[in-house]
């Protein structure tokens, strides 16, 4: 299909909603962003870009802005709260797309995105309020007033999607009886843990099912951390104390005790950790989610920024392929929607303490190979 002049609305500039305003606008669509945040701004804490999305920047022509602000790395490991190394492999499908996984901060990741995007591309300060579809267009109307038609809304407005809530599933995110506790630090807090690797490290307890995801940042000097604990509090984002946060890693390692006992408070992002259940159908004919907003997904596989990005490229493939918005938006269901549900499925699991010997369930096998 020519998506030439195509009128796209996209709510949310997130991870999803940038790349796919990214891809669209690659192949000619007259695509807008609408976010209700006043500026971009993200939480500090690192992720890891999967070779799949390094994959795809590479096409969009901005992997040399993503490689500026992040680093290599070489694969993960899996190790006991004390330091003892349980199984170590390499990131999955390094080979398939030629490049590896890279490790970014959050915030960087959201500015290079939106900093390859054509000047007035987004529009801060918008909030949905409503939307409406009228078959092959739909409106939307924003918090201060303003109303566009567009051929195509994509709902990239994350796990509390209000897009979705109009059309595909009124179901509450799902709960998941954890707490994660998110920082960046100095990597010499840490000396010594990453002297010969630049590898992702999960440090996980089997019997109280507490992990720490470490993830280096080395060319910032810095580590991310992810304590994940579990917690009967589903507050959206709770507040941890000094006490919570020093037995959150009782009889860790002595440098991952120290660091809790000394951070600041306030560089701590606590979040309870919530997904939502797979929804039934994405898409109308004019309208689609992506991204969280179409399949949430708990972050022990550490795959919803990464799906973020394989919807972005997804979505817009399937659209050029395509002879319609409505057939398009159907062939963009019927690829993604299988591997996003497997890895909502994968993750809702957690890590089983008999079973650590493949970091990677769900990416070796048939997932893998669609994803490819
Ligand atoms: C603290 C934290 C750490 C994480 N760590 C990892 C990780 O290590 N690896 C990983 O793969 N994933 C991780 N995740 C998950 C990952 O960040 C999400 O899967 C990813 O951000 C999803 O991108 P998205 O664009 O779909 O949604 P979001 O990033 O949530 O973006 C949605 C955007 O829509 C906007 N919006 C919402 N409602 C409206 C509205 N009504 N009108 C206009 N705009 C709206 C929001 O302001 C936001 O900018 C983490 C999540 C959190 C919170």
């Amino acid at each position: 299909m020519e998506l030439n002049g195509l009128r796209v609305a996209i709510i949310g500039a997130g991870y999803a909603g940038a790349s796919t305003a990214k891809a669209l606008s690659l192949l000619g669509a007259d695509v807008t962003v609408y976010e209700q945040a006043t500026q971009a701004g993200e939480v500090g804490a690192g992720i890891g870009l999967r070779p799949s999305s390094m994959a795809a920047f590479r096409e969009w022509g901005i992997d040399g802005a993503i490689e500026a602000v992040s680093s290599a790395s070489h694969g993960l490991r899996i190790i006991t709260p004390q330091g003892q190394l349980i199984h170590a492999e390499e990131w999955p499908e390094k080979d398939v797309f030629g490049t590896t996984t890279h490790f970014i901060h959050r915030r960087d990741f959201i500015d290079a995105l939106l900093g390859v995007l054509p000047e007035g591309m987004v529009r801060f300060g918008h909030r949905l309020v409503d939307i409406v579809d009228h078959g092959t267009t739909a409106t939307v109307t924003f918090e201060n007033g303003t109303s566009v038609e567009a051929d195509l809304v994509i709902g990239a407005d994350g796990i509390s999607s209000r897009v979705r809530r109009a059309f595909f599933s009124d179901k509450a995110p799902v709960f998941a009886g954890e707490h994660a506790y998110r920082a960046v630090f100095d990597i010499d807090l840490v000396p010594g843990v990453f002297e010969d690797d630049n590898d992702f490290h999960i440090y996980f307890d089997a019997p109280t099912n507490r992990h720490l995801y470490l993830l280096p940042l080395k060319h910032r000097g810095q580590v991310s951390f992810d304590i994940t604990v579990p917690s009967d509090d589903a507050t959206w984002s709770p507040e941890v104390t000094r006490e919570q946060l020093v037995a959150s890693m009782d009889g860790f390692d002595e440098r991952f005790q120290e660091v809790t006992r000394t951070i600041a408070l306030d560089a701590i992002n606590c979040r309870s950790a919530h997904d939502i259940d797979s929804v039934d159908r994405w898409h109308t004919d004019s309208v689609v989610l992506i991204g969280d907003a179409a399949h949430a997904m708990l972050h022990h596989q550490g795959q919803g920024a990464n799906s973020a990005v394989l919807d972005a490229k997804g979505l817009a493939e399937a659209l050029r392929d395509a002879d319609s918005v409505a057939a398009g938006l159907a062939a963009f269901q019927a690829a993604r929607k299988p591997i996003t549900d497997e890895y909502q499925r994968i993750s809702r699991g957690g890590w089983d303490g008999d079973n650590l010997e493949d970091g990677f369930p769900g990416q070796h096998g048939d997932s893998a190979k669609v994803e490819a």
